[in-house]
């Protein structure tokens, strides 16, 4: 199938190929034409399979026609992240370069002092992730009347992050004659409930088995101890062959830990999570890109979904407590048939989360025992002021309610949510930089948001109201608008 044979326009046609593409994804060879159809497409498909050019190569067909009145803007894309919003405006850019298009994103963590003119003026196309899309309404500055087509992308990571309910809000704006598209890399039912709120009768494509795992990635796990964790894991970086690996932690706060310690080992090191400022992490990104940086470790949400190369090795600091996180972590090795190396550092607490991932991957995955080292003694059900406050079934019935502040609601993994409490517990501190994140502050993450009081276990926020959009006040950066004209 070649892309001439989906229905798109001859300038959409001329950009994909400068982009170099020369033949459709599955994801873009079932979904474009239903979209130039006018369906409601319901598109799963894993991460990494052309979902962003699946959605915005018909847009730009579809928006040749027509121009965007004052305020209103004629099409809305929400995204969980701002990477991933940044990303799908590249997109944009890059395949409606023979389109004159205005388009603009908003996005959190720079000034606004655009955003009013912009949207005064009428855009095509707005980018923009939920938090700040309900602000805006709320102040009146954007009628969404007018949007024909409305995109809601990485449906499952917006679930994730607790943004339903503005997704919610924001569409019951949106007026009832329009076109919507849900793309998500797993299929769970909160997110099929959710498309039939949205749409009406929607063409529902699939694209793999979503818990399939690369047959180009070999996996290993390497047996631990909490202490000894960062010690193995430099012996096996220091030992494979590593051009370029992520590292992924369930905590922000481990990230930070972890990359302090690598600094201090010497190696060529960069983290990103979702607290970093925005030209921080966009720096990160690029650096890890042009193989500036050798290793970046991260978290879950601050990776999801990002346009980052292929790496040599993945390597999991910790396991991952829900068990599809681990199948995104590793497809970030062994793309387009090259192989790669995946390692999981397992200690004697990952034993159930272990199994569970084996038992979706369906297969048992190897011991690299000569890395390995002894492990704990297993930890008792109730072992106190130990990392794992709570029994792995009451976090797992508990995560939705663990309160939290709003910020850190959003931004992090689920894993991390069920290792929530653990932030006022004892830590293993087997190297002295580690001393230096205090408890109250890793809680906490972002120091604009109220503090987490110390003498109190984090359950007990649950009384805390949900926090609305308007909670960030002034305490959040103000908005990003950007103006980008396609030409
Ligand atoms: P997803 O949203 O499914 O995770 P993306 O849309 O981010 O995936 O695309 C992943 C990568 O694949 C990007 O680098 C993108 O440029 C590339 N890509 C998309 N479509 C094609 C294609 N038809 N041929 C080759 N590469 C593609
Ligand atoms: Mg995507």
């Amino acid at each position: 199938m070649k892309f001439s044979d989906l229905g798109l326009n001859e300038n959409t046609l001329k950009a994909v190929e400068e982009v170099g593409y020369t033949e459709p994804t599955p994801i873009q060879e079932k979904a474009i034409p239903e979209i130039l159809k006018r369906n409601d497409v319901m598109g799963i498909a894993q991460t990494g399979t052309g979902k962003t050019a699946a959605f915005t190569l018909p847009m730009i067909d579809i928006l040749a026609n027509g121009r965007a009145k004052a305020l209103m803007p004629r099409t809305l894309i929400l995204s969980p992240t701002r990477e991933l919003a940044t990303q799908i405006a590249e997109c944009f850019q890059k395949y409606g370069k023979y389109q004159k298009l205005t388009m603009a994103l908003l996005i959190g963590g720079e000034s606004m002092v655009e955003q009013q003119k912009i949207l005064s003026r009428g855009v095509d196309v707005l980018i923009a992730t939920p938090g700040r899309m309900i602000d805006l309404c709320e102040r009146g500055r954007i009628l969404l009347r007018d949007v024909r087509v409305f995109v809601l992308d990485e449906a499952d990571r917006m679930l994730d992050m607790g943004f339903i309910p503005d997704v919610e809000k924001i569409a019951s704006k949106l007026p009832s004659m329009r076109q919507t598209l849900l793309f998500s890399a797993t299929m769970l039912p909160e997110i099929k409930a959710l498309a039939q709120k949205f749409m009406k009768f929607p063409v529902e494509i699939r694209v793999d088995p979503p818990m399939s795992t690369a047959d180009t990635v070999e996996q290993f796990i390497v047996k631990t101890n909490e202490r000894g964790k960062r010690e193995v894991l430099r012996n096996l970086i220091r030992a494979e062959d590593v051009k370029n690996a992520m590292i992924f932690c369930n905590r922000k706060k481990d990230v930070d830990i972890l990359f302090k310690s690598f600094t201090k080992h010497k190696f060529s090191v960069a983290a990103l999570h979702g607290d970093m400022a925005q030209g921080a992490r966009t720096d990160t990104l690029n650096a890890f890109r042009d193989g500036n940086v050798q290793l970046l470790v991260c978290s879950d949400v601050a990776a999801r979904g990002l346009d980052l190369p292929d790496v040599s090795h993945v390597f999991n600091f910790d396991v991952p407590v829900n068990s599809e996180d681990y199948i995104h972590r590793i497809g970030r090795t062994g793309r387009a048939g090259r192989t790669g190396r995946a390692f999981m550092l397992v200690t004697s607490r990952d034993f159930k989360a272990l199994a569970a991932i084996e038992k979706m991957i369906g297969k048992k995955i190897e011991e690299m025992s000569r890395f390995s080292v002894e492990m704990d003694p297993e930890p008792e059900p109730k072992t106190k002021g130990r990392r794992c406050g709570k029994s792995a079934k009451q976090a797992e019935a508990a995560p939705k309610n663990d309160a939290v502040k709003k910020d850190e609601k959003r931004e992090r993994a689920p894993a991390a949510k069920e290792k929530q409490p653990a932030v006022k517990e004892k830590q293993p501190a087997p190297e002295k930089e580690k001393a230096a994140v205090p408890a109250a502050k890793a809680a906490n993450g972002n120091k604009k948001a109220k503090p987490v009081q110390n003498n109190r276990p984090p359950k007990r926020q649950n009384d805390r109201k949900p926090a609305e959009t308007k909670a960030f006040g002034n305490a959040m950066p103000a908005f990003m608008m950007n103006e980008i004209k396609l030409s």
